[in-house]
C-alpha cells in the first residue's frame, strides 16, 4: 500500500520531524497554512479516528498537547487551530489519520465559518435524539 505518512514514519520520505515516541510522530505540513503548521499522527497506518484502539488515541492526544505548548512557547501565536479532516467530503487527503496543529494570528485571513445554518421547529431535538441513539 502506498502512503507517504507510513513512508515517513519508515524514514523511505524526508520530513522536517519534530517529536516523536514509539506511538505516534510529529512533522511539519509540507504546505502550511502558516509557517509551523505541524501534523502528529499515529505510526501504525488508520484511516480513520474510529480504527485508532483507545491507548493508541491517548498517547496521539497528549502528542497533540505537547506539540500545542512547544508551539505557543516557540511561534507565539496569537490562536491555534487542531484540525483533523475525515473522509474526503471533509477534505481528507492523505488516507492516514492525523491532528494538524496550526498556528493563527489576527492578521491572517482564514474563515472556517462558511454558511452557518440555523435549526428551524424541532430540527435541533431530532438531531439531538437520532445522535443520542448511538451513544452508550
Ligand atoms: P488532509 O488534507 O487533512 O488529509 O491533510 C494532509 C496534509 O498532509 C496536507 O496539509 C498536506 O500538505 C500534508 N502533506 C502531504 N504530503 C506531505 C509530506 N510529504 N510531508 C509533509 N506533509 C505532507
Ligand atoms: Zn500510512
Amino acid at each position: 500500500m502506498d502512503c507517504i505518512f507510513c513512508d515517513i514514519v519508515e524514514g523511505k520520505a524526508k520530513a522536517e520531524i519534530l517529536y516523536e515516541n514509539e506511538l505516534i510522530i510529529s512533522f511539519l505540513d509540507i504546505r502550511p497554512m502558516n509557517y509551523g503548521h505541524s501534523l502528529v499522527i499515529p505510526k501504525r497506518h488508520y484511516e480513520s479516528f474510529l480504527e485508532i484502539p483507545p491507548d493508541e488515541l491517548g498517547v496521539l492526544i497528549i502528542g497533540v498537547q505537547t506539540v500545542f505548548k512547544a508551539m505557543s512557547e516557540s511561534i507565539k501565536p496569537d490562536g491555534i487551530n487542531i484540525i483533523s479532516n475525515n473522509g474526503s467530503a471533509a477534505g481528507q487527503s492523505v488516507p492516514h489519520f492525523h491532528f494538524h496543529i496550526i498556528p493563527r494570528f489576527h492578521s491572517d485571513e482564514f474563515k472556517f465559518r462558511i454558511n452557518l445554518k440555523s435549526y428551524k421547529g424541532n430540527l435541533r431535538k431530532d438531531f439531538a435524539e437520532k445522535i443520542r441513539t448511538c451513544l452508550p
